[in-house]
């Protein structure tokens, strides 16, 4: 049984989290695919690696001197292998990097040299296989991912390969051309290695000890979640919470394979495990609470709006028209809410509200800004009785006007919407119910 490890870019800013990396995955024999990202912050002013390549590039692209930006990058990757006390020099690698540079090879390769040159540092400081993602992640022509393609590269580069080192963030177009994935997006390809070599779990290490129940900025010392299941955690991570790219749940969840975000600085941490199902509970019925401010809602109000029929599709369609994605429909027998986000309404309300009144020719618009909504998300609500009561009698107790309420039908979650002014208490108020009381 084999692990993929993926290493985010703070376990790997200097020599000391390189030791770090080398001793967790030395204490554990399964642990032999490995995936880097690119050096980041060592301290909470320092600039990422990957954010100085951007810069970089930028002014190679305009034609400009960028020795010294390239000399700093070069610096970080050679104290790095000096503080490894590792015979290998990048000297080659940076000349074909400037002439690349000067013949403007794109940002996304520029970008991608991070992981690169981290992925052969860290293959030398292991004694493992250099694989370079260029040869084996593969993108379409029109800039998608070919997941397919790129399930049987790898399966066929790694077979009897018995440990590898596969840079993050990047692979390449058929023609060669280097492209990125969105930003943080070594998690993506640590996922697509764990589903190439049909990993047993795939370890996700990074700077904090797993997910945490509420968001931090918000709640003193949230207590950490032990499992949740991947649906949840599309669920929390589409209400703010950042633990991995949102995507990279996708290839080990078509395989079942589990995520285990650990933490490089805490090895002994169990840390989370992302599950496709579980039967272990949760300890307090809910698992996460995530929230958003910023959301707009427009109260659409006609007498006899229930014996129309079509009424909600012209509604939608003139929020369709100006191309604005709608979060939420609440309705009533004579109303009907659409929940938007309010910067990407703003500028078009006007031509909404009278694209509803031509579409649907209802009695009244009237239109509510400075919402948030907060979503409470929780496996353990469809077998509990009296979740939603507990959080409702705690925003009342709070002082929280509840504007609007949805409950998903598959019973995982409930999504409240508050006044803006109202959302950090309403969050508190949720927690301190649901897991303050029962600690
Ligand atoms: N180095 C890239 C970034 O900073 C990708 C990653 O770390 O996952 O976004």
């Amino acid at each position: 049984m084999n692990k993929v490890v993926k290493f985010g870019g703070s376990s790997l800013a200097s020599a000391e989290q390189f030791k770090k990396v080398g001793a967790i995955i030395r204490a554990d024999k399964e642990r032999k695919f490995v995936v880097p990202s690119a050096p980041g912050k060592r301290s909470s002013d320092d600039t990422k690696v990957t954010d100085m390549l951007y810069a970089c590039y930028e002014l190679a692209e305009q034609g400009k001197d960028f020795t010294a930006q390239l000399q700093a990058i070069k610096d970080r990757y050679q104290e790095i292998i000096d503080g490894l006390e590792l015979k290998l020099s990048l000297d080659k690698e940076f000349k074909s990097i400037e002439k690349n540079f000067k013949e403007k090879a794109g940002s996304d390769y520029a970008a991608s040299r991070g992981e690169y040159l981290n992925g052969i540092i860290m293959a030398q400081y292991l004694g493992y296989a250099f694989v370079d993602a260029a040869d084996v992640i593969r993108f379409k022509a029109d800039g998608e991912h070919d997941a397919e393609l790129t399930n049987q590269l790898l399966r066929e580069r790694l077979a009897g390969v018995e440990a590898a080192v596969i840079p993050g963030f990047y692979g390449a177009c058929e023609d060669g051309k280097v492209k990125t994935f969105s930003r943080g997006g070594s998690d993506i390809t640590g996922s697509i290695v764990a589903r190439a070599i049909k990993a047993n779990v795939y370890e996700n290490w990074t700077d904090v000890s797993g997910v945490l129940v509420a968001d931090p900025r918000i709640i003193f010392k949230p207590v950490g979640v032990e499992t949740i299941t991947y649906r949840e955690l599309r669920e929390l991570a589409y209400m703010g919470f950042s633990v991995l790219h949102e995507d990279a749940i996708f290839p080990v969840r078509s395989e079942g394979i589990p995520i285990n975000i650990r933490n490089t600085n805490a090895p002994d941490d169990n840390g989370t495990w992302i599950v496709e199902s579980t039967c272990q509970k949760s300890k307090y019925v809910i698992t996460g609470i995530a929230g958003k401010k910023g959301f707009c809602a427009v109260n659409i109000e006609k007498e006899m709006m229930n014996s129309e029929i079509g009424f909600g599709r012209k509604v939608l369609q003139a929020f369709e028209e100006n191309e604005i994605s709608f979060e939420h429909v609440p309705s009533g027998i004579d109303t009907m809410t659409v929940f938007v986000h309010q910067d990407e309404f703003m500028h078009k309300e006007q031509k909404v509200v009278s694209g509803i009144h031509r579409l649907a020719d209802p009695d009244s618009i009237d239109i509510e800004a400075d919402l948030a909504l907060i979503a409470v998300v929780g496996r353990g609500m469809k077998s509990t009785r009296g979740t939603a009561g507990r959080i409702f009698s705690a925003l009342a107790h709070a002082n929280v006007n509840v504007k609007m309420i949805d409950q998903g039908s598959s019973e995982l979650n409930i999504i409240i919407g508050v006044a803006n002014a109202d959302f950090e208490t309403a969050i508190k108020a949720i927690y301190d119910i649901f897991v303050l009381s029962q600690i």
